[in-house]
């Protein structure tokens, strides 16, 4: 039976510059919110300002009437769920191999689980946003790197709970192609994301003519960036018009790959980088028709994620309200 009364859980979102916390309603409803730097912190610090934060929100709900009954959290990188570790972030390395879920759940004494921050998104935007009553889904983060996550059969896909499940950005799609940060060459990463931007901007310096023009004046004056490379796109700087043309072929390629393997037809695209939408949708659209010969030239749906910031604030709440629900605490 229902508990009557009014419990929230924690969600919180560990990105490589900023420590996100917020106290969520069973309903996805965002009670309050904590920002704080995480960037320079050492793995100590972040679980002292992340314990002090999750305190704060705790206790702003009970003020209300309000009991928090667990705490979710999301990280970039592998993880290892089972044992609230970290076990390889590339924004927040200090944080390689630190159990940093197991001892926020001793500090805080709350049930506290963990997933990687694309993963949470995924929740988020399946509970309450673009992807709300979708059976079978992929979810891309389009960020600093590619976050992805798999949908299937309603639930949130763990594979076999290696620490890693729908890491989409590491599918290759150009053999051979661009480095990625992960060791490989060629992943969806090296076309589609912040970083890919500013790489693909700075290989482009390289052929002659593109260099005297805007991304060579950005380059110059030190202000290269995504938000830059964005700027110059939509004032139509062809060159940096083809970086997003290039983007949204790498992502249709790889959701080419994905549909026609799991016999699906839904994406959800989220992140900061997806705000650029509608500087690399035609190209996504029409490689995708291109290359999924299974889907007719109107099957695929793909949608943006509606809710922000917050998908993953509101995802790892859900996280901690459906893992306490089912019993599960991680070892302590
Ligand atoms: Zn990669």
């Amino acid at each position: 039976m229902e508990n009557p009364k009014k419990i929230a859980c924690i969600g919180i979102d560990l990105g490589g510059t900023n420590l996100r916390a917020a106290l969520v309603s069973r309903s996805g409803k965002i009670l309050d919110r904590r920002v704080t730097r995480a960037a320079e912190l050492e793995a100590e610090s972040i679980l002292t300002e992340l314990a002090a934060r999750c305190r704060d929100l705790v206790q702003s709900g009970a003020a209300r009437g309000i009991e928090t009954v667990a705490a979710g959290l999301g990280v970039a990188g592998k993880i290892d769920p089972s044992n609230g570790m970290v076990v390889f972030s590339p924004n927040l390395p200090v944080l390689d191999g630190y159990p940093l879920g197991r001892l926020l759940q001793k500090t805080l004494r709350l049930p506290v689980y963990m997933e990687n921050d694309a993963n949470v998104f995924c929740l988020g935007e399946s509970f309450a946003g673009a992807a709300k009553g979708f059976r079978n889904w992929v979810g891309i983060v389009l960020g600093t790197g590619t976050g992805g996550c798999l949908f299937l059969n309603g639930k949130l896909w763990e594979g076999d709970r290696l620490g890693f499940s729908g890491e989409i950005g590491h599918m290759i799609v150009e053999p051979g192609g661009p480095p990625c940060p992960c060791g490989s060459n060629g992943c969806l990463e090296a076309f589609a994301s912040a970083r890919a931007l500013v790489t693909g901007a700075r290989r482009a310096l390289r052929v002659p003519g593109i260099k005297e023009g805007p991304l060579g004046e950005l380059e110059r004056a030190g202000k290269l960036s995504a938000k830059t490379i964005y700027e110059c796109a939509k004032h139509g700087d062809p060159a940096a018009l083809e970086l997003f043309d290039k983007m949204g072929w790498a992502l249709g390629l790889a959701l080419a790959n994905l549909f026609s393997a799991l016999g699906i037809r839904r994406a959800v695209i989220g992140g900061g980088v997806g705000g650029a939408w509608d500087l690399f949708i035609d190209s996504l659209e029409n490689t995708l028709a291109r290359n999924c010969s299974m889907l007719g030239p109107e099957g695929a749906l793909i949608q943006r994620g509606r809710l922000g910031d917050d998908a993953a604030l509101i995802g790892a709440a859900r996280l901690g309200m459906k893992r306490k629900r089912a019993g599960e605490w991680v070892n302590g």
